[in-house]
């Protein structure tokens, strides 16, 4: 399928004042139908690699936390780099200076070894590409862009704010995409020399080539052919000096030696002006991999109203790191087979490209607490009572006692999805009394049987040898056979009575928990 792209406007200032410094982000909002894909769309396969080790990269903006969006793009790159031996390379791309936050470089990469995505190469690591932080590479790109301009692969714009958002209301208002009227393309030399030599602020924009297409093909998309007409003349450079993400991204990834890049599929309109630059320099294009969008329960877009998506969020919430990259993982790729609980080294080995799906993946929070709940369940027993016990003592539970506060971690374990809920489950031991919520629960102890089996326990328990779970549980059994009730009749009653709960675990764990007298005296309460 070969159809005409609809042109697009990337470079929307990013404030009314700021035209001139207009970011990349913006492209953001493009639409995700601005571009066809060929249904018969190759597949990346394991053998679409090439003889050459990958080199992938993670390369975000800094903005002030990791979206969950942008760990998946990491693990998939990370999963990548280990299936294949390549490299795995952190860049952080923060050229926009009006969107610099202060210590978020330092958050992300807090983040991501809390998930634990080890980089190869990357700030604070070291490489034989650094630097690894693009406000330090600002040469670098200077001299591309000089190296476009002299070849008249790029111009000079020296349009004004105010005049670029003039001819966008223009264009809007003729129903023409809001793109860049490409007025300054045709200022003479003389001209452009006279401004620059007068000191006007200018921008160096892509001479996008006015007739023709460019084919791109995405491992995950297939073949998609662009109409040059349909592309902006982009900004490359903006009126700070500071290039814009597209020509430092595509620099980057070149001098970087990136062989497959991976990110998610909003950068997908963006990649005609990268496969255009790596065109104009001359440079062997990547192979590109668009993951999919991550989408709401409603399918919209993954956004922070419906919830968190913040990674630190999930940490502060008691996620645990493997339960979230497990969880992510399968956000667009599935392994082939029902298996759902892989550790990194095993999604790393079962990763590959082709799995990935084209369509939207719904982020669901049940299913991630259903992951976390699993992961907390395996957690040595130490490791859990360090997650679980700020909650015990939020619940009045005293931690002091380690070895007893593992055992009530370990046996609440199986009950919950987050640490933080287990104070819910604990009530009863910091309580001196039980209360029942009902009438039924009321009869359940308050019946003839329920009263005979009471009175049996407290009479066994007062002289059994050792309280412990195992004895504990072998009395229940002598209390059946000595009143002939069983099952729920039995249990029932001895439940409510220590725990004030229908279910719960083992009542043998129970009561050892408990102690002895905490149970006499409740077995006494509710005989009376
Ligand atoms: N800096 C871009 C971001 O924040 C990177 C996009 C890409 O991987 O090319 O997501």
């Amino acid at each position: 399928m070969l159809v005409r792209t609809a042109p697009k406007d990337t470079d929307k200032p990013v404030s009314d004042t700021d035209a001139r410094m207009n970011s990349t982000d913006s492209s953001m909002t493009e639409n995700d139908n601005s571009m066809t894909e060929n249904d018969n769309s190759m597949t990346v396969n394991d053998n679409s690699m090439t003889a050459t080790t990958p080199r992938v990269r993670f390369a975000p903006s800094p903005t002030g936390y990791l979206h969950v969006g942008g760990l998946r793009t990491a693990l998939y790159n990370a999963l990548f780099a280990r299936r294949y031996g390549g490299t795995l390379v952190l860049r952080i791309e923060d050229t926009d200076r009006s969107r610099y936050v202060e210590g978020a470089a330092e958050n992300l990469a807090t983040a991501l070894a809390w998930a634990g995505i080890d980089f190869d190469e990357g700030p604070g690591i070291g490489g034989d590409h650094g630097p690894y932080v693009q406000s330090e590479r600002a040469a670098m790109y200077a001299g591309h862009v000089t190296r476009l301009l002299d070849e008249g692969k790029a111009y000079h714009c020296f349009c004004t704010p105010e005049e670029l958002d003039a001819s966008r209301q223009r264009q809007i208002a003729a129903k023409r995409d809001a793109a860049y009227d490409r007025r300054c393309r045709s200022l003479s030399e003389a001209d452009v020399r006279a401004r620059l030599e007068a000191g006007h602020p200018y921008t160096v924009r892509l001479k996008v080539p006015l007739a023709g297409q460019l084919q791109l093909r995405d491992l995950i998309r297939g073949d998609i052919t662009v109409f040059h007409d349909a592309i902006d003349d982009q900004v490359l450079m903006k009126s700070d000096g500071f290039p814009t993400y597209h020509l430092a991204n595509v620099v980057d990834d070149h001098l970087m030696g990136i062989t497959h890049v991976i990110r998610g599929e909003e950068w997908l309109p963006s990649t005609p002006k990268h496969v255009l630059l790596y065109e104009f320099f001359g440079w062997e294009t990547p192979q590109f991999a668009h993951l999919p969008l991550l989408l709401n329960a409603d399918r919209s877009k993954l956004s922070k109203r419906q919830g968190d998506v913040a990674v630190e969020d999930f940490r502060a919430k008691g996620i645990l790191p493997e339960a979230l990259v497990n969880f992510v993982a399968l956000l667009g790729w599935n392994p082939g087979d029902d298996r759902e609980l892989f550790t990194f080294d095993e999604l790393a080995a079962a990763f590959s490209l082709d799995r990935v799906s084209k369509a939207g993946a719904v982020f669901d929070m049940e299913k991630l607490r259903w992951f976390n709940a699993q992961y907390l369940r395996a957690l040595p027993a130490d490791a859990l009572t360090t997650l679980c016990a700020p909650w015990m003592r939020e619940a009045g539970f005293d931690t002091a006692d380690q070895a007893r506060t593992e055992t009530v971690a370990a046996t609440f374990a199986n009950y919950i999805s987050l640490p933080s809920e287990i104070g819910a489950f604990i009530g009863f031991l910091v309580h001196d009394t039980v209360s029942l919520d009902n009438d039924t629960q009321r009869a359940a102890v308050t019946s003839e049987d329920g009263q005979r089996v009471l009175a049996r326990f407290a009479e066994r328990a007062a002289g059994l040898d050792a309280w412990e779970r195992d004895g504990i549980k072998a009395m229940v059994k002598q209390v059946q056979q000595d009143t002939g009730v069983k099952g729920k009749g039995l249990f029932m009653p001895l439940r409510l009575a220590h725990s004030g709960e229908e279910h719960g675990p083992d009542l043998g764990i129970v009561c050892e928990l408990l102690g002895r007298e905490a149970c006499l005296t409740r077995i006494h309460a509710c005989l009376e």
